[in-house]
């Protein structure tokens, strides 16, 4: 499809025109790069390229066959395998096929697609735990900080089911997240108890401005009812933050619940040896 012109070329068109282009030295341009921040976005003759960007602090195999594939569709040719690129459709929307190119490396190229998409899958999942572990310390840290003496933390097994269920409930979808989750969700989501909105730091600290700005967020029956038994108790109720892995949720906390929580700590620190 060439989509300067609105003209639907047969596969056969496209590829001869790109090869040529790669023949007569034309070069790909860089149009963007995706939001996932693992590819770029490259285009030629109309045609749009999703080209592999080498992270720096990947494996240095993995570098290495992400370059060979990188530099293969940018010059046209694999300079490890000679491979040139095919087309294949992709996929037809109103009949329109959608056309993908693609080098077939050989095999004992380094930049084939098995091996890359290997080493490719090691990288990303030890790079997401990295950056989970490095959120839920974020989320532990943000917990002592806004909860003070209030702060509950997520481990008595009796309010663990039920802030587990809530956080569940809050994570089915559709989901309101705020645009920084949705693009990287390895960091510290917060949100209220009550209310399924789910904001990164940045963007809770603007709420959280606008709350203090407005006074409340809630109605009164709201705001005075207990996040954890739900009983309006407006004598009572005392802050409440909860963590759960990289989840806070924020909310009030009656005194029969407070107590309860402190009494399950109580008990948990003795059967724990006091840890
Ligand atoms: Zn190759
Ligand atoms: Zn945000
Ligand atoms: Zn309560």
């Amino acid at each position: 499809m060439n989509l300067e012109t609105g003209m639907i070329m047969a596969m056969a068109d496209v590829k001869a025109s790109l090869a040529g282009a790669y023949a007569a030295g034309e070069r790909p341009t860089f149009v963007s790069v995706l939001p996932s921040g693992y590819d770029e976005i490259w285009k030629m003759h109309g045609v749009m390229l999703v080209v592999p960007i080498v992270p720096p602090d990947a494996p240095t195999a993995l570098q290495f066959a992400l370059r060979l594939r990188r530099d293969a569709l940018i010059s046209g040719i694999c300079e490890n395998c000679e491979a040139t690129f095919a087309i294949k459709i992709e996929a037809e929307v109103l009949d329109v096929p959608l056309a993908g190119l693609f080098f077939p490396h050989r095999i004992t190229c380094p930049g084939n697609d098995a091996s890359t998409k290997k080493m490719l899958q090691g990288y990303r999942q030890a790079k997401h735990d990295e950056k989970f572990d490095l959120a839920s310390a974020a989320a532990s840290e943000r917990l002592r900080e806004d909860a003070g003496s209030n702060g509950v933390e997520l481990d008595a097994a009796e309010f663990g089911d039920r802030i587990e269920q809530r956080i569940a409930e809050l994570l089915s979808p559709p989901v309101p997240v705020c645009e920084h989750l949705e693009s990287d969700p390895d960091q510290v989501w917060s949100t209220f108890i009550a209310h399924a909105d789910w904001k990164c730091d940045a963007c809770w600290e603007q709420e959280r401005q606008e709350v203090l700005r407005t006074g409340t967020k809630f109605d009164a029956i709201e705001e005075f009812t207990c996040d954890l038994c739900r009983r309006y108790a407006p004598k009572s109720i005392a802050k409440l933050v909860i963590r759960h892995g990289i989840f806070l949720l924020r909310g009030g906390a009656c005194a029969r619940c407070q107590a309860h929580e402190a009494s399950q700590r109580a008990i948990d620190a003795t059967v724990s040896g006091g840890n």
